[in-house]
This record gives C-alpha cells, sequence and structure tokens, in this order.
C-alpha cells in the first residue's frame, strides 16, 4: 500500500500518520523528519536544507529526491509507504511514480486533509514536539504532558507559515490534478477531534 497524505503545513498529516501506520503495516516517510535530522547531525547537506527551511521555502527538487530514493531502498520500505509532506512539486510526483515503478509499484490512493489558512497558523504556532520521542504536541489542541520538556520548531512562527503557505498554494497544489486524472484523490475534512479526522480517514481508504 502506498498513500499519499497530502495537505497544507500543519493539517496534521504527521499526527494521522503515525495513528494509520500500524493498521496499514507500513513505515511513515516524512521528507520534513528526514531533513530535520540531517540539519541535526550538521551534514553540509544539513546545512543547505536550513537555508531553506528556516526561510519557508521549498528544499530544491534535486535534492529531496536523492533523500527520497535512499528512504526507499531500505527493507521496511518494501511493501509500501505512507508519503508525509511528499511530493510538494510536480516534478516530485512525476519522479516518484517513475521510482515506485522500477520497484512494481505505484501510489494507490492520496487522502488530502483540508483545513482553512486560519487554522493552519493557529496549529502551527502551537505546535510543540518531544525532542527524545519526536511525539507531536499542541499547546491547547493535544496539551503535552505534564513535567515533560517540550521544544518548538524554529519555523513555526507565524511569518515563516504564511510563507509556507504561499509555497504550498504555488507549488504543492498543482500536484493534485497528477493523481486526480488517475482518479486517485479523497478529500477529508481535517476539522475535528484527533480521532474524528483518523475515523474519516479510514473511511475514505474503506480500511
Ligand atoms: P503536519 O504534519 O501536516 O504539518 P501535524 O500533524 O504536525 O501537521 O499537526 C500540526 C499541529 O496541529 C500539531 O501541533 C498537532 O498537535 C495539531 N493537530 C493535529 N491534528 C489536529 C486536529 N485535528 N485538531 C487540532 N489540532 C491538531
Ligand atoms: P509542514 O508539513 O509542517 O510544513 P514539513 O516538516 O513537512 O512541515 O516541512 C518543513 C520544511 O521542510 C518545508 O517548509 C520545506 O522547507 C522542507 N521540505 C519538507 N519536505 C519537502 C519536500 N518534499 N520538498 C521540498 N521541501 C520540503
Amino acid at each position: 500500500m502506498d498513500l499519499v497524505l497530502f495537505g497544507p503545513p500543519g493539517a496534521g498529516k504527521g499526527t494521522q500518520a503515525v495513528r494509520i501506520r500500524e493498521q496499514l503495516d507500513v513505515p511513515q516517510i516524512s521528507t520534513g523528519d528526514m531533513m530535520r535530522a540531517a540539519r541535526r547531525e550538521g551534514t553540509p547537506l544539513g546545512k543547505k536544507f536550513d537555508e531553506y527551511m528556516s526561510a519557508g521555502k521549498l528544499v530544491p527538487d534535486a535534492l529531496v529526491l536523492e533523500l527520497m530514493k535512499e528512504r526507499l531502498s531500505k527493507p521496511d520500505a518494501a511493501k509500501g509507504a505512507i508519503f508525509d509532506g511528499f511530493p510538494r512539486t510536480v516534478a516530485q510526483a512525476e519522479a516518484l511514480d517513475e521510482l515506485l515503478a522500477e520497484m512494481g509499484r505505484k501510489i494507490d490512493q492520496v487522502v488530502v486533509l483540508e483545513v482553512p489558512v486560519e487554522d493552519i497558523v493557529d496549529r502551527v504556532t502551537g505546535r510543540r514536539s518531544d525532542p527524545t520521542s519526536g511525539q507531536v504536541y499542541h499547546v491547547r489542541y493535544n496539551p503535552p504532558p505534564a513535567g515533560l520538556e517540550v521544544v518548538q520548531r524554529k519555523d513555526d512562527t507565524e511569518e515563516v507559515v504564511r510563507k509556507r503557505f504561499q509555497e504550498y498554494e504555488a507549488n504543492t497544489m498543482p500536484v493534485l490534478p497528477h493523481y486526480d486524472a488517475k482518479g486517485l484523490v479523497k478529500r477529508v475534512d481535517g476539522v475535528g477531534s484527533l480521532d474524528e479526522v483518523t475515523e474519516r480517514i479510514r473511511a475514505a481508504l474503506g480500511a
């Protein structure tokens, strides 16, 4: 099963990917998480990612695709994956089709989490995470347990999230017609409790 979880920044892609991956028995592949890991290691590639991420701009396709090629060659991704935050451009979507075709696979479904922009700003600026486990919380909608030290991503400011949303509208929304033409897209209302959204996704997947 190869599933694309699609949607604007802060739509709940990561939160929901974690909730459905066990049932689907495939890993979550988040290009954002992979880039943040490279950044933490301080590699030259990580520094390059940081330039773009801090400004809320998309990382160039060639760099993203290099990461994805390597990730898909790992054994845990042999049977499928939940793609979270990828593809973000038409060129990435076309390259993903080719990569999967080489493995005798294809994207089976695309779920779009629809969330209005004002909720997005509210969600992203209130996002926090546990630096040890990576678990994502929200100061109001999914508060971390008392006493847990959580951190905020440096690109989760109102200014940068508005820039990221513009990038989404300009470069990422055009990916949808690519999948719509194949009849793969299911649109899901991303506003509601975490459980409600999970149920809607399960229903859309027929799972
Ligand atoms: P994405 O991976 O799409 O950027 P996240 O899963 O990190 O989004 O969610 C963004 C923020 O919104 C997080 O702080 C998360 O806890 C919160 N969040 C996720 N789903 C919901 C929801 N259904 N209602 C309110 N807040 C949510
Ligand atoms: P969110 O879903 O909250 O926007 P991500 O962690 O998916 O956050 O992405 C954070 C940043 O990482 C993006 O603003 C962008 O700079 C970079 N990034 C992540 N995935 C991609 C991708 N597939 N293509 C280009 N840039 C990416």
